[in-house]
């Protein structure tokens, strides 16, 4: 038998898409993604972006409330192995204390849960190849299994971009990460002058983030103005701790294969002048590119990549019985709220398409 409805992603869209779909006794299968190397390397780990970010003031439901509060609701509304994932946030060297609101972690593993406990079946594994030239669909797994399918959700969301200079690459783990959440409190870094590379609110949101552990933290942005937003920019340049880079880029990441990063090469876009800083980290936050290889071309897509839809306020995509939901195809908004809002209307899209 096909699956009625197979949800690939497990982002915001992925599980606000689990959840109605799941509560209209549509049975959806998700597809969290694979834990692998690679998907580490990525970025493209299951649970999407927001697992790779710190607290999310921006979701409404998430006014500031006491860090042990957070702690017993996660242990009342997980199952151990569940809970496991966020222990670190509570007891040990990194817990916090305090009011704060959710973590992107403890968001989403909430979000999860939530369509665990309507029915939705899951399976840890990337989708890597789709036929949908015949129906019902057939999708196909890194592992090899096959699945067939009478509509598919797609909410792949999108992953950070690197710059793709060479130096950039050698770094990769060795001073070099597009995201400060995960990697920022490594001991490398503590105490050292850093360097973030970008102009909107991910840089400044990184930037302030790393003020945490860094001596200092150098903005690096190509232009003299940032694109974040305007509480975002405020904060950060009313940092002590940051100090921006106008009109500059990153030329190249200097260091040796023992040491890691010890500075970069930056370029002037005014008058190609070059200076070199010393750092021991290079924090890239250049944008996103979506996850949308695995489909192969089989559905429409917009000049930046990102999944075209096809009926204005609607989740079809250019093939019958495909929505797509979230950061994967949404170049322009990209918050956690409009992606969950877009995985609902998918699920009810995909319903009312069945019936
Ligand atoms: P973004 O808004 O696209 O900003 C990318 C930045 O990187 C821009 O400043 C851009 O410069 C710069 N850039 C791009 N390519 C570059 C290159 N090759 N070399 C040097 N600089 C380069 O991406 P984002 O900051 O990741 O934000 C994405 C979305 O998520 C936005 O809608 C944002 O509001 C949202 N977001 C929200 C929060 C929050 O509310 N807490 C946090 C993070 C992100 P230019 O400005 O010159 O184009």
């Amino acid at each position: 038998m096909p699956e009625k409805v197979v949800i690939i992603g497990s982002g915001p869209a992925g599980w606000t898409a689990a959840i109605y779909a799941s509560r209209a006794n549509l049975n959806p299968l998700v597809f969290e993604g694979a834990i692998t190397g690679e998907n580490q390397q990525k970025g493209t780990l299951p649970l999407g972006q927001l697992n790779l970010t710190t607290e999310v003031e921006n979701f409404p439901a998430w006014p500031y409330v006491d860090s042990a509060v957070l702690e017993q609701f996660s242990r009342s509304a997980l199952p151990p192995d569940r809970y496991a994932n966020l222990q670190g946030y509570y007891q040990g060297k990194h817990a916090h204390q305090g009011k704060r609101s959710a973590f992107g972690p403890e968001q989403m593993e909430y979000m999860r849960q939530q369509a665990v406990n309507f029915g939705t079946r899951i399976i840890t594994d990337d989708i890597v190849q789709v036929d949908f030239q015949k129906h019902p669909f057939v999708l196909t797994a890194l592992d090899g299994q096959k699945v067939e399918a009478l509509t598919v959700i797609v909410a792949t969301g999108a992953r950070a971009n690197y710059l793709g200079i060479p130096s950039e690459d050698r770094f990769k783990n060795n001073g070099v990460s597009a995201c400060a959440v995960c990697d920022g409190a490594l001991p490398r870094f503590r105490n050292k002058p850093l360097v973030v590379i970008g102009g909107g609110d991910s840089a400044v949101e990184e930037s302030t983030y790393l003020t945490k552990f860094a001596s200092t933290v150098h903005l690096v942005h190509r232009r003299d103005q940032l694109r974040a937003s305007q509480i975002m920019r405020q904060r950060a340049l009313a940092s002590p701790k940051i100090t921006p880079r106008w009109n500059r880029v990153l030329e190249e990441v200097l260091g040796t294969d023992k040491d890691g990063v010890t500075g970069v090469r930056l370029k002037s876009t005014i008058d190609q002048k070059t200076e070199e800083l010393a750092c021991s980290g290079v924090f890239l936050a250049i944008g996103h590119t979506p996850n949308t290889d695995f489909l192969g071309g089989q559905v429409a897509l917009d000049e930046k990549g990102y999944i075209r839809l096809t009926k204005q306020g609607r989740t079809n995509t250019s093939v019958e019985g495909v929505f797509a939901a979230g950061d994967v195809a949404d170049s322009y908004y990209r918050q956690a709220v409009t992606a969950a809002g877009t995985g609902c209307m998918a699920a009810l899209d995909a319903e009312r398409w069945l019936a």
